[in-house]
C-alpha cells in the first residue's frame, strides 16, 4: 500500500457534524480547513465563524482545549475553492439532501487535487448514487465516511465503498482514520443507514413498540435497557432525546423511503412506522435535549417523563423491578432463560426486545454486513453496547436461543413472520456453535467464516478488540509473567520491554501497588530495556487508596501514615531515577496519586482521552506523593529554560492554582496545558495503540543511550511568594469564595510549592520538598474537617464542602 500522507483535510459543511469533525482533526493535529456557504450578510465566512465559535461552548467539548478553535482555517465556497487543491482528504458533511450534495460536488470537482480522497458523511443517502455525478477521475477515490455524533467521543466510523471505489483508497482511509483519528472502523455495505443506525434504530423502534405492548413507561424502559442490559447508560428514550428526535425521525424516514415492498422489500418494513408518540412530540416541537423537552423534560431538579395518554409530563424516576434487575446480573445463558420463561411483564418485555434484535440481525446479516463481527462491533462502537447481539446470542447458547426465536416467530409473537435463515441452524456446524470462532466470524453473504482485516495498521494494536467466541488472549494472561502480587502484574511480551499492570480496582495506589511497582523497576533494571506502566482498561489510576491506609490511621493517626507516605514518595523517586526508562501509558483518569505516578515517569504516552490532575483538596488533603515537589521543580526548570531571569513565581502560580482548585484536564491536551504532560510526551489518538507506542518509546529511549536525570537541587520562590499567595487566599476566604478549611489546605500547598520558610532563590532538593509534603499531609489527616471530607468521599463517592 502506498503511503497516504494527509497534510490537510477539508471539511465541507460547518453544521453539527462538520464543525465537530473539524474540531477532532485539530485535536489530533491534522490541519483542517472548514467550508460552508458564503454568508448573505456581513463577512463571507460568517456561517463558518459562527460554527467555530459555537465549538468553544458545546458540551461534551469537541475540542481538547477551546482556544484550539483558532486552528480551524475558515473558508467559503465563493472565495476559497482554491484551498481545496491543498487537501489530501475532503469530508463532505452538508445537509442531508441528495440534490444539494450533488450540486456541491459538481461545483467543487475541478478544484480537487487529483490524488485526494473524497468522502461523504451522509447517514442515509446511497454512496453509489452520490458518486454518480462525479467526474470519472474522482469516482475511484470517492466513498462514504460515516462518523457518529459526537465524533470526538464516539468510536465508530463506518467506511462505505461504491462499486467504483478503488480498494486501496479504503485501505488508506481506514489506516488514517484508525491511527491518526483514533477511531474504530467498520466497513459497511451501501445499504440504507449502513450498519449501526440500521440495526440500532430498528432496535429502538422495536423497543418502543414492545414497551407499548407490555405497558411500560419510558423511565422504566430506560432503566431496563441501559447499563443493566449492558447498553449505553442513557437507555432507549433518553438516547433518542440526546440524539435529537428530528434526527431520529430522519433516520427512520430513510428506512421507510428505501426498504418498502417495491424496493428492498424488507420483511421488517411494517415495524419502521414512525411511533405515534414520536410524531406527537415532533409536531409539538419537542425534539429532545436541544429543545429542552422530548420523551423527558427537566424542570428544576426533576426529570419528568412524557405521558402520551395525558399529553403532558409527569413525575419520572421509575425503575426496574428488583427481581428483573437480579436476573440481569446472571450469566448470559441463565439470564436469557429466566427472561424467556418469566411471567413478569418487564422480563417478558426484555426477552421480546432481545428476540427482536436476534431475529433482525440474523435476517439482515447477508445484506447489511460483511460478517457478524461487523454488526457486533457497530453496536459496541456506535451505540455504546458492551456486547453486540450476535455475541450475546452465542454466549447464551446458540441453538437454544435460536429455537426460542423460531418458536416465537411461528407463534406470531415476533415483529416479522420472516423465518430465521437456514444458516442459523445448519450453516455453522454443531449445536454449540455460533457465529464467532477463532478463525473468524460468520459471513452470511459468503457462507463462510471470515477473519478480521489484516491491514498493517492493526499490528499497532497489541490487544485488538475482539468479539466473544474469537478466542483472543486476555492481556492480563498474556506474555510471560515475571512477578505478581495482589494488585500488580509484571510481565513481558518480547523479553525486552517489561510491563507493569496495576490490577487493583480503579488502579488505586495502595502499599501493594507501590511495592509491585518498585519490584518492577528492580526487574527492569536487571534485564530489560525499560518499563511501561500500562493496563488494559480505561483508567490509569484514580489515585491513592485511602481505605487501605485506614487501619494504620485508626491505630496511630496521621503520624502513623508518614512512613507509608515516605514509601510512596520513595517509589516515585525510584521510578524517576531508574537506570532504565519508565514510560507511563496513560488513558482515562490519572488523578491524585495516579497523576503523581505518571509525572515521575521518564516519559508519558497518553491517549487523547486522558484526564489528569491533583484532586486531593476534595478530600481535604494535599498531593503527597511528590506532586507538589514536581510543581516546584518544573517551575524552576521552566524559569531557567529560556530566560535565566524569568520570574519563578509566575510558573509556580499556575501549578499552585491547578492543585489548589483540583483542576483536572478534560483531555490529554488540557492535561498538558496544566503541566501534567510535557511537550516531549506523546499524545496518541487511538487508545488501542498505547502499549505499542509506549513500548516503542522505551526501545527508542534505550537505543538513544537514555540516562536518568541528574539529581540537582533547584531554586524555590520562598516565603515572600507564600505571603503573596496567602494574601490572595485571604481575599477569597473573606469574600466567601472558599471556606476556612479550603484556605488552610491551599496555604499548605503554597508552602510546599514555594519551598517553605526560606529566602527566594534558595536551593531545594526533591527529598526536602517531599518531607514538607509529608508533614502537611499527615497534619491534615488529623484535622476533623479533612476527616469529614474523607469519610464523606468513602461513603458517598461525592466531595463534602466544609
Ligand atoms: P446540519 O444541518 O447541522 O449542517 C448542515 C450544513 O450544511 C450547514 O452548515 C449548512 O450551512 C450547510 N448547507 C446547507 N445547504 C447547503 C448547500 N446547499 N450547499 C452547501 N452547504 C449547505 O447537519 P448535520 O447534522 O451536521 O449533518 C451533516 C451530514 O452529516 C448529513 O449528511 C447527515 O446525514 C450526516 N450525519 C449527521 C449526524 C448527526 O447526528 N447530526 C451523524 C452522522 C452523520
Amino acid at each position: 500500500m502506498n503511503r497516504f500522507n494527509v497534510r490537510k483535510v477539508a471539511v465541507l459543511g460547518a453544521g453539527v457534524m462538520g464543525a465537530q469533525i473539524a474540531a477532532h482533526l485539530v485535536n489530533v493535529k491534522v490541519p483542517v480547513v472548514l467550508f460552508d456557504l458564503p454568508a448573505k450578510d456581513g463577512p463571507k465566512n460568517g456561517i463558518v465563524t459562527k460554527a467555530v465559535e459555537g465549538l468553544k461552548k458545546l458540551k461534551p467539548a469537541p475540542l481538547g482545549i477551546p482556544e484550539d478553535a483558532a486552528l480551524i482555517q475558515q473558508a467559503n465556497y465563493e472565495e476559497h475553492l482554491g484551498l481545496l487543491g491543498e487537501c489530501d482528504l475532503i469530508i463532505e458533511a452538508i445537509a442531508e439532501r441528495m440534490d444539494w450534495k450533488l450540486d456541491l460536488y459538481t461545483k467543487i470537482a475541478s478544484a480537487i487535487a487529483p490524488h485526494a480522497i473524497v468522502a461523504s458523511n451522509t447517514s442515509g443517502l446511497s454512496i453509489t448514487k452520490l458518486s454518480e455525478v462525479l467526474p470519472e477521475a474522482i469516482k475511484p477515490r470517492f466513498c462514504g465516511i460515516h462518523f457518529f455524533n459526537p465524533p470526538r467521543y464516539m468510536a465508530l466510523v463506518e467506511l462505505i465503498a461504491t462499486p467504483t471505489t478503488e480498494p486501496e483508497i479504503l485501505d488508506q482511509l481506514e489506516t488514517f482514520v484508525t491511527t491518526a483519528l483514533g477511531k474504530s472502523v467498520v466497513r459497511a455495505k451501501d445499504t440504507p443507514n449502513f450498519i449501526a443506525n440500521r440495526v440500532g434504530i430498528a432496535g429502538m423502534l422495536a423497543t418502543m413498540k414492545e414497551a407499548e405492548t407490555y405497558g411500560l413507561t419510558y423511565d422504566v424502559v430506560d432503566d431496563l435497557t441501559g447499563k443493566k442490559l449492558g447498553r449505553a447508560s442513557s437507555g432507549t428514550f433518553r438516547t433518542a432525546d440526546v440524539v435529537g428526535l428530528d434526527t431520529m425521525a430522519h433516520v427512520i424516514r430513510t428506512l421507510q423511503d428505501n426498504l418498502g415492498p417495491d424496493q428492498a422489500n424488507d420483511p421488517f418494513f411494517s415495524s419502521y412506522a414512525t411511533p405515534p408518540v414520536l410524531q406527537k412530540l415532533l409536531d409539538a416541537g419537542a425534539l429532545g435535549q436541544k429543545t429542552g423537552a422530548g420523551f423527558y423534560k427537566k424542570v428544576g431538579k426533576d426529570i419528568l417523563r412524557y405521558d402520551a395518554e395525558k399529553g403532558d409530563y409527569v413525575a419520572g424516576g421509575g425503575k426496574a423491578d428488583e427481581i428483573v434487575a437480579r436476573i440481569l446480573k446472571k450469566p448470559p445463558a441463565e439470564r436469557l432463560k429466566l427472561l424467556h420463561d418469566s411471567k413478569n411483564p418487564q422480563a417478558q418485555f426484555l426477552w421480546a426486545i432481545l428476540r427482536d434484535s436476534f431475529h433482525y440481525v440474523a435476517v439482515h446479516l447477508a445484506d447489511v454486513a460483511e460478517s457478524a463481527r461487523d454488526i457486533d462491533f457497530a453496536m459496541r462502537w456506535g451505540f455504546g453496547a458492551s456486547q453486540g447481539p450476535f455475541e450475546l446470542w452465542q454466549q447464551a447458547g446458540w441453538t437454544q436461543v435460536a429455537n426460542w426465536v423460531k418458536e416465537d416467530i411461528e407463534a406470531g409473537k415476533a415483529l416479522s413472520a420472516a423465518p430465521l435463515p437456514t444458516w442459523v441452524f445448519e450453516g455453522l456446524g454443531g449445536a454449540d456453535g455460533g457465529v464467532h470462532r477463532p478463525e473468524g466470524s460468520w459471513s452470511a453473504a459468503h457462507a463462510r467464516f471470515v477473519a478480521p482485516s489484516t491491514l498493517p495498521v492493526y499490528e499497532r494494536q497489541v490487544f485488538r478488540e475482539t468479539v466473544f467466541g474469537a478466542g483472543a488472549l486476555e492481556p492480563l494472561k498474556a506474555g510471560t509473567e515475571v512477578f505478581r502480587n495482589d494488585e500488580v502484574r509484571v510481565w513481558t511480551l518480547d523479553g525486552e520491554v517489561l510491563i507493569a499492570s496495576i490490577t487493583a480496582k480503579l488502579h488505586l495506589i495502595s502499599p501493594a501497588v507501590t511495592e509491585g511497582l518498585t519490584k518492577a523497576v528492580d526487574l527492569a533494571e536487571g534485564g530489560y530495556q525499560g518499563l511501561v506502566v500500562w493496563s488494559p482498561d480505561d483508567v490509569f489510576s484514580a489515585g491513592a487508596n485511602l481505605e487501605a491506609l485506614m487501619p494504620v490511621f485508626m491505630k496511630s493517626g496521621g503520624k502513623g501514615i508518614a512512613p507509608e507516605e515516605k514509601k510512596l514518595q520513595d517509589t516515585m523517586l525510584r521510578i524517576r531515577y531508574a537506570a532504565v526508562p519508565v514510560v507511563a501509558a496513560v488513558r482515562g483518569m490519572a488523578l491524585g496519586g495516579g497523576c503523581e505516578l505518571a509525572i515521575h515517569c521518564a516519559r508519558r504516552v497518553a491517549a487523547m482521552e486522558s484526564y489528569m490532575g491533583f484532586v486531593e483538596v476534595g478530600v481535604g488533603l494535599i498531593p503527597g506523593g511528590g506532586g507538589l515537589a514536581y510543581v516546584a521543580r518544573r517551575a524552576a526548570e521552566m524559569a531557567t529554560a529560556g530566560n535565566a531571569n524569568a520570574d519563578l513565581f509566575q510558573f509556580i502560580r499556575d501549578g499552585f492554582t491547578s492543585a489548589a482548585t483540583a483542576k483536572v484536564g478534560t483531555s490529554a491536551i488540557e492535561s498538558r496545558k496544566l503541566g501534567y504532560l510535557l511537550w516531549s510526551d506523546v499524545i496518541v489518538p487511538n487508545k488501542d495503540e498505547l502499549l505499542h507506542v509506549a513500548s516503542a518509546q522505551v526501545r527508542a529511549m534505550a537505543e538513544s543511550g537514555w540516562r536518568p536525570p541528574a539529581r540537582a537541587p533547584f531554586p524555590v520562590a520562598g516565603r515572600n511568594a507564600i505571603a503573596t499567595i496567602k494574601g490572595q487566599l485571604v481575599n477569597m476566604r473573606d469574600g466567601g469564595f472558599i471556606s476556612a478549611h479550603d484556605f488552610d489546605v491551599a496555604a499548605l500547598i503554597a508552602d510546599v510549592v514555594c519551598g517553605g520558610d526560606v529566602d527566594a532563590g534558595s536551593l531545594a532538593t526533591e527529598e526536602y520538598l517531599m518531607a514538607l509534603e509529608r508533614k502537611h499531609f499527615c497534619g491534615l489527616l488529623d484535622h476533623p474537617k479533612t476527616q469529614e471530607r474523607i469519610m464523606g468521599m468513602l461513603q458517598t463517592g461525592k466531595p463534602v464542602r466544609n
